[in-house]
Parts: structure tokens; C-alpha cells; sequence
């Protein structure tokens, strides 16, 4: 589903994606971890077509979407968005902030949208809020609305840039189960996250990015339990 090719950005002199190579596969969880600074943002971003890239390639579905020339909104309505914090419009109702993506960019009758809303909000327990305003709702809640705002569209990918750190600890749980349910229904989902129990048990691959490089890669067992990098093991450290 996804691919990025020695994927450079620079902010100035300063290099923070340093030929990047991450696969994502079809129905595959990959998590991205590294240090504060390391890039994982960034990476997120250049994928989503909110950075420029300086060089190298992003491959969305057999496209090269870091083509100049692609249609840069049509490209982000094939990605699903979630980030840390500041995700839903404070003016809209739950429901709105779900249909929105769906009636305005991908111009779903409005019936139909509030009926996959509707929907969606059910599965994740929170249809009772269909028609409050987010700041009704505790931050995990806010977080499921923004997750399924993102999944409502049906996108090829879910990008989740550390979902759960703005969130007090006992809600974090509720959002984390929220995103391995969707690996169980098949999402294909690229996300950076600091909680390495979740990473141990939901990722299929584990991507450990250093300095804008990825230093280590493979399944969660053996990179967060048995790290071949120095790197690797001192950043797993801290969490132990
Ligand atoms: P964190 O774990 O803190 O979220 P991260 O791995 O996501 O860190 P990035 O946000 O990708 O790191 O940032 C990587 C580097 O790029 C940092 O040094 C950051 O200061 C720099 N950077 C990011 N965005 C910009 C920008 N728009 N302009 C200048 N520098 C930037
Ligand atoms: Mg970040």
C-alpha cells in the first residue's frame, strides 16, 4: 500500500529525514518509534503531502504520489489522519466532524454520510454523542470520534502520529483498543506511538528511526525484546 524510497527532508541545513525506505503492506500494523526529534512526525508528514519532500520517492498504491504534478487533495483523501491533539472542529457536533471529509471531499449525499457516521459512531459506543459538541466529550472519546472521522471515508491508509500522548493514562487504553480492533478488520495503519505494549502485541512490524535514519526494523519480538542495535536498546531503556 505504501512506499517511501530514500525519502530526504532537510528544514534549512538541518536533515531531519535521511533516505528513509518504510514499507507498509496491505492489512499491515507498522509502528514507528525513535526519540523526540528523530523524525517520526516528519515522515508522517511527508506521506500525508504536508512537507515537501527534497528527495526520494512516496509510492501510495503503486503511485508516486511525491510526483509534483499529483493532485495533492485527492492523494490526502485516500489517507486517514489522526493526530496527538487538536483534532476535531470545536464548532461541530460529533456527527458533523465525522461526515464532513466524506460530504465535502469525497461529495457523499449527506443521508448517506450521516448513515456510515451513525454507524461508526455505534460501533464505537459512542452514538449517544452524535449530536454534542466535542468539548462534551473526555479526551479518549474525542480521540475514538477522531479515528472514526478518519476511517469514515474507507482510506487506503491510517496514519496515527502518538494518538494517545495527550491523553490522562486510564484513557488511553480505550483509544489503543479502539485501533487494534480496527488491525482485526483488516486497516492497513502506519502509526509512531511511546506505548511498547501496544507495540509489542498490535505491530506487525516495528520501524526504530534514529537521526532520521531507520536503524533497526522487524517484528515487535525481536526489536523491543532482543534489539541487535546499540541505538535501539538505549531508547528502549527508558522505558523499561
Ligand atoms: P517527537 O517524538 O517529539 O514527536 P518526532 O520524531 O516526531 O519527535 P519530528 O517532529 O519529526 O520528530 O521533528 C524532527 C526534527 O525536525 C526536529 O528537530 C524538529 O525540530 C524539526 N522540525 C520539524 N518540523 C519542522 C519545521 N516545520 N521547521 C523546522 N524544523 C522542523
Ligand atoms: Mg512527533
Amino acid at each position: 500500500v505504501l512506499r517511501t524510497e530514500g525519502v530526504v527532508k532537510a528544514f534549512g541545513d538541518r536533515v531531519v529525514l535521511d533516505g528513509v525506505d518504510v514499507t507498509v503492506s496491505q492489512h499491515e500494523v507498522v509502528v514507528l518509534i525513535g526519540a523526540s526529534g528523530s523524525g517520526k512526525s516528519t515522515l508522517l508528514r511527508t506521506i500525508n503531502l504536508l512537507e515537501p519532500i527534497d528527495d526520494g520517492r512516496i509510492w501510495l498504491a503503486g503511485e508516486d504520489v511525491s510526483d509534483p504534478r499529483v493532485d495533492v487533495d485527492a492523494v490526502r483523501g485516500r489517507i486517514g489522519v489522526v493526530f496527538q491533539q487538536f483534532n476535531l472542529f470545536p464548532h461541530l457536533s460529533v456527527l458533523d466532524n465525522v461526515t464532513l471529509a466524506a460530504r465535502h471531499v469525497h461529495r457523499t449525499p449527506k443521508a448517506e454520510a450521516e448513515e456510515t457516521g451513525r454507524r461508526l459512531l455505534e460501533r464505537v459506543g459512542l452514538a449517544d454523542f452524535a449530536k454534542a459538541y466535542p468539548d462534551r466529550l473526555s479526551g479518549g472519546q474525542q480521540q475514538r470520534v477522531a479515528i472514526v472521522r478518519a476511517i469514515a471515508t474507507n482510506p487506503e491508509l491510517l496514519l496515527l502520529d502518538e494518538i494517545t500522548s495527550a491523553l490522562d493514562p486510564q484513557l488511553v487504553g480505550e483509544v489503543l483498543d479502539l485501533v487494534a480492533e480496527l488491525k482485526e478488520q483488516g486497516s492497513t495503519i502506519l502509526m509512531t506511538t511511546h506505548e511498547m505494549h501496544f507495540a509489542e502485541h498490535a505491530a506487525d512490524r516495528v520501524v526504530f528511526l534514529k537521526d532520521g535514519r531507520i536503524a533497526e526494523e522487524g517484528p515487535p519480538a525481536q526489536v523491543l525484546r532482543d534489539p541487535q542495535h546499540e541505538d535501539t536498546r538505549a531508547f528502549l531503556a527508558r522505558f523499561r
